[in-house]
């Protein structure tokens, strides 16, 4: 591509004005020299032959009248085979590798291939001579991990491509030619095994978009049987700091069902991404059983790197879901988290001296978080199948206060929402999701009139409880008090749940219906008990054999026999189950 120049005029901060010679467009890399070292950045606004580029570096020792270079290109990710298992920054420089090369601390302007070029690949070709195909259609696949990666004709290939030849059964690297297509009007275009794409447009080579309808098990049982995720959804995970966001979306990249996870650490403190680095090669996928980096990407942003990064780093990360999505796989992307992405975009839109919008986000906040939950989405692909972006966002407004701008504009945008609260995360009621305030749009694994039953007496005890503080345990009604045990039983057997335990943590959906159909029987039941003390014994017993039966391995013996343990107990307290819990149980089978 050709490349064009300029020079620097003015500086503030990651931004920097360039007047440039030539022909230069929107979202465009550029370099900038300093002392020998060429600095990555990105044009984000044009008036007239000054561009203003926001520089994804640490910006010192820049000054006016240094060169800067257009490359023609956009802010773009790399495509191929060789990108599962990789840990990236938000420029997708692999980051082994560069500290491999720069040591402890990283150096400016030093850049990584992404892919590997040297590694062969097992080529099996799927189109042959004549094969007319289009943008996002595949003449071939190798094998990647777990996973049948396909070769596309690239993104952003416009109307249709006849095969002339496609590379035997074989060995490649991924540049090597492995097929000739012939365009409409008549030119040869060799391709290789990977393409690049820009980032912040979204991938559009599939036949339709479906609505997303089935359900993602997260095996975290106040989302899958409460407020469920669709593959192909959007939630976000709003909490104010410390309430266990974090932990809450290590848990669904671990248990969630689906084929590849993508991880935005975006901003956060470094800590947190050391935490999923050192574990997750350890850890091994519940599923398939080999290691669960095989099946992940992390793009990792920190609060230490520019923030500039943190915007290139979000889209990099949807643009590879899109990408695997492409595939037929179902990918789940997790961002933590948008809000240090919104700080980023408030900051430079400081620098271009916008008229601010409210908390001074820039006024496009709301149309730039609806754009990019947007490319989330379950779609049907041009050879039939299937494929899915299920995106999940974390939000941390200041305070924990869910009225500021950053999470009002992703609520209107998500299909779910999953309110943290302090009161919650103080309590140590893991997972910390308030259910007062929390909703869904989808499906759940279980019966939506069971969960509703067992909503109605969760808030109906919250009432009772907070009636409680005013008027104390004696001026309560035994009925009131008992179900203020009950709200307090479901609360803590079904809605908590120990993210560090592996049996409890990992709950399948059939488990789910289950342990729901018996919590249904005994919250549903009258008890012959006689005495607030009698009352509170006998839940507090109860509620003990439920937690101990949890962390039973499902079906085995152990589990059979906690639960002859709560049967047991349930005769002693002479419970009888009443109508509505029966016709409940019944009507879900
Ligand atoms: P955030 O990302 O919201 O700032 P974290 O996810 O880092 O918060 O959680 C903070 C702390 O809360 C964790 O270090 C852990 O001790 C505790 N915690 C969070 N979720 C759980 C959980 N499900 N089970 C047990 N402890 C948890
Ligand atoms: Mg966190």
């Amino acid at each position: 591509m050709a490349e064009y120049k300029g020079k620097i005029i003015s500086i503030n901060g990651n931004l920097v004005s360039v007047q440039f010679e030539g022909d230069v467009s929107m979202n465009e890399i550029c370099y900038v020299h300093v002392d020998g070292v060429r600095l990555k950045g990105e044009v984000i606004r044009i008036r007239g032959n000054v561009a203003q580029a926001q520089i994804f570096e640490m910006t010192n020792g820049i000054k006016c009248g240094d060169n800067v270079e257009f490359t023609g290109n956009m802010l773009s990710a790399h495509l191929g085979p060789g990108l599962l298992g990789q840990v990236y920054d938000g420029l997708q420089n692999p980051l082994p590798e560069l500290a491999e090369r720069a040591g402890w601390f990283l150096e400016r302007g030093v850049y990584a291939e992404c892919l590997d070029l040297e590694k062969k690949w097992d080529f099996t070709p799927s189109a042959k001579p004549g094969d007319v195909l289009r943008a996002g259609e595949y003449f071939g696949t190798v094998p990647e991990g777990p996973f049948t990666h396909k070769i596309f004709i690239p993104f952003h290939f416009l109307g249709t491509y006849t095969v002339k030849s496609v590379a035997e059964k074989g060995s490649y690297t991924i540049d090597e030619t492995v097929a000739v297509v012939v365009d409409e009007r008549g030119r040869e275009i060799p391709l290789s095994m990977h393409f690049r794409w820009p980032v912040k447009r979204a991938v559009k080579c599939y036949s339709e978009r479906l609505a997303p309808t089935e359900t993602m098990e997260t095996k975290v049982r106040l989302i899958d049987s409460f407020f469920p995720v669709a593959k192909g959804g959007t939630y976000c995970t709003p909490g104010p700091f410390g309430a266990g966001k974090t932990v809450l979306q290590h848990t669904t990249s671990k248990y969630a069902d689906v084929d590849i996870v993508i991880i935005a650490a975006c901003g956060e403190r470094a800590g947190e991404v050391v935490e999923t680095l050192t574990e997750f090669p350890e850890l091994v996928d519940p599923k398939t059983g080999r290691s669960l980096m095989e099946r992940t990407i992390i793009i990792c942003n920190t609060s230490s790197m520019p923030v500039a990064s943190r915007e290139a780093s979000v889209y990099t990360s949807v643009t590879l879901a899109e990408y695997y999505r492409q595939m037929g796989l179902n990918v789940l992307l997790l961002a933590d988290s948008t809000s240090r992405w919104a700080q980023a975009l408030r900051e430079m839109s400081g620098r271009l001296e916008e008229i601010p919008g409210e908390e001074a986000f820039p006024a496009y906040l709301e149309s730039y978080i609806a754009a990019f939950y947007e490319r989330a989405g379950c779609v049907r692909l041009p050879d039939g199948s299937q494929g899915s972006v299920t995106i999940g966002g974390t939000v941390s407004p200041a305070g924990g206060n869910f009225e500021e701008p950053v999470t009002q504009a992703t609520l209107k945008v998500v299909g779910a929402f999953h309110g943290l609260s302090r009161e919650r995360s103080d309590a140590r009621k893991y997972p910390a999701i308030d259910p007062q305030i929390s909703w869904s749009k989808y499906q759940p694994v279980t019966d939506v009139k069971k969960t509703a039953f067992c909503k109605s007496i969760l808030l109906h005890g919250y009432e009772v409880a907070s009636m409680m503080k005013v008027v104390g345990e004696e001026g309560t009604s035994l009925d009131d008090y008992i179900i203020y045990l009950k709200s307090e039983m479901t609360d803590a057997v079904y809605l908590q749940q120990n993210s560090f335990d592996l049996v409890d943590a990992n709950c399948s959906k059939e488990r789910q219906r289950y342990v729901l159909d018996k919590l249904i029987s005994v919250l549903g039941s009258e008890y012959a008990l006689s005495s607030k003390d009698d009352a509170r014994v006998f839940f507090n017993r109860l509620r003990q054999k439920f937690i101990d039966w949890n962390y039973k391995e499902y079906m085995s013996e152990a589990f059979r026999a906690a639960e002859a343990e709560i049967d047991a107990l349930y005769e002693e307290g002479c419970g009888k189950v009443s109508r509505e819990a029966e016709l409940l149980i019944k009507g879900g089978e």
